[in-house]
């Protein structure tokens, strides 16, 4: 699949006063679902302006940038970064004018029939600027705006062309509207403040901007946010959901509550679970931070092996898992985490993560470990093995990058130099989140993909129950 990936953050404001302080910290807020680039599109009362760039929220929206947002109602966005996806020409909101106004969208999620779409509208004589699946749906929009004259039923239309993973905010002239495929792959939720409404990939805007949490929005539900109620249209539905299991294993914030499950009871769930699947005896219990730290404490609690800091975290180091090559990769590992070595030595240690990807980060954890004097390493890791691509905005998107792709649990410890190494099975860890396993997208670890794609074997068939 081309274009960009877009495992990202949304947020869509509609109030009675400015804007810009709430969707500057909302924005900040989910910072962690994309580092790459920062953008927010408001209605100033004539039209829809755009500010938007690469780099962090605070450095995107400095002081000049943030005085020029003066408007009542506007969405943002942050992109993940992936490598070779970068430039500003692919950052977010994406905004077009058409004959009936302006427009502006924001997208969490990857569409896949996305290629398809582009080259069949590619032939009868359309033009992309980008090559993300974003504008696709931007311009799909923009068209059946001005065939309906009505945002729902052009958004409706949009949803049954469009296949696969979107969370979006849709600015159109100044109102704002909150999206979530049917799957509801990736979240989406709407809080309350005195002075209106907002959208938010996670919850943890609602309580840091001091809101109050109306609902998620549904999968398959269009939301409209007045500043004065919110208006929630029936949902494009289908007999299972597909919500993606790695948004509480890693992606998400600890204090988010996604479809009402916490983000970190679930990962303290997944940590006991492990402990009772795969014991050992060891003693002290080491998350790696901060993704494994929940893991961790569930697996301490269960085990009632000992919870210690075993590894000191440099905050200011860039994201190792995106750089280009393992030297890289590795190097980075070693700046960004280094053991704290009275935890470590002479001590038979677990170390408790969220999941292995290629496995880099634990190879050299794991040396790290052994020079600091660990007596035995035993790993431990919160999400099954990962052995499939990823096609709806995660960023796990080559078999061969994989790890456990056609290798035992025992070749694995092997590779990574542990004493041993248990991961998750898939019904624990279907039990910690506490959804039934058809309403989960686990396409990572199962090979089973909620919608068709291309060469890959699915899991149900698309059911539209609706008379969509
Ligand atoms: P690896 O070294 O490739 O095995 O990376 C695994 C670690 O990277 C995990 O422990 C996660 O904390 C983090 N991680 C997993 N998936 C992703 C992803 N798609 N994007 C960024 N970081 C990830």
């Amino acid at each position: 699949m081309s274009g960009p990936k877009h495992s990202c953050g949304v947020v869509g404001f509609a109030l009675n006063t400015n804007i810009a302080p709430f969707i500057y910290r909302a924005l900040r807020v989910i910072q962690h679902r994309g580092q790459e680039s920062a953008g927010v599109s408001f209605y100033d009362g004539e039209g829809i302006q755009t500010v938007k760039g690469s780099g962090l929220v605070h450095e995107v929206l400095d002081a000049e940038r943030l005085a020029s947002i003066e408007g009542k109602s506007g969405i943002g966005h942050v992109r993940y970064s992936t490598a070779g996806s970068k430039g500003d020409l692919n950052s977010q909101p994406m905004s077009v004018a058409t004959l009936h106004g302006q427009m502006a969208l924001a997208h969490n999620g990857d569409i896949t029939n996305a290629d398809e779409l582009r080259r069949s509208y590619l032939q009868k004589g359309w033009a992309f600027l980008t090559d993300s699946d974003s504008e696709i749906i931007l311009r799909l929009l923009s068209r059946d705006s001005s065939s309906y004259h009505d945002p729902i039923r052009a958004i409706k239309n949009v949803m049954s062309i469009i296949d696969g993973a979107y969370s979006l905010t849709i600015l159109i002239g100044d109102r704002v509207f909150g999206v979530r495929d049917p799957y509801g792959f990736h979240p989406l939720c709407v809080g309350r403040l005195s002075e209106g409404y907002f959208l938010a990939s996670e919850s943890a805007v609602v309580d840091i901007l001091q809101g109050e949490f109306v609902c998620d929005v549904g999968p398959g539900e269009i939301v409209e946010i007045p500043p004065d109620s919110v208006k929630i249209s029936p949902p494009h539905k289908l007999s299972n959901t597909a919500h993606c299991m790695f948004e509480w294993v890693y992606f998400a914030r600890p204090d988010s509550v996604l479809d009402g499950r916490e983000t970190y009871q679930v990962r303290r769930n997944i940590g006991k679970i492990l402990a009772k699947e795969c014991p050992v005896d060891a003693d002290v219990v080491i998350p790696v931070p901060d993704s494994g730290r929940a893991h961790g404490l569930g697996f301490a609690e269960e085990s009632g092996i000992s919870y210690e800091e075993g590894f000191m975290k440099n905050r200011h180091v860039e994201r190792t898992f995106i750089l280009p090559d393992q030297k890289q990769r590795e190097a980075g590992v070693s700046l960004k985490l280094n053991p704290i070595r009275s935890t470590i030595q002479g001590r038979r240690v677990v170390v408790v993560d969220d999941s292995i990807v290629r496995g880099t980060t634990l190879r050299k954890l794991v040396q790290m470990l052994r020079k600091a004097g660990a007596k035995e390493v035993h790993v431990r890791i919160g999400c099954p093995p990962i052995i499939s691509p990823c096609y709806y905005g995660v960023d796990m998107k080559s078999r061969d990058q994989f790890v456990a792709t056609n290798r035992s649990v025992d070749e694995i410890a092997d590779l990574i130099t542990a004493d041993s190494l248990g991961y998750i099975s898939i019904k624990g860890l279907v039990e910690a989140l506490g959804f039934s396993e058809q309403d989960l997208c686990l396409a990572c670890v199962t090979g089973r993909y909620p919608t068709v794609i291309a060469g890959e074997s699915h899991r149900f068939q698309r059911r539209l129950d609706s008379d969509f």
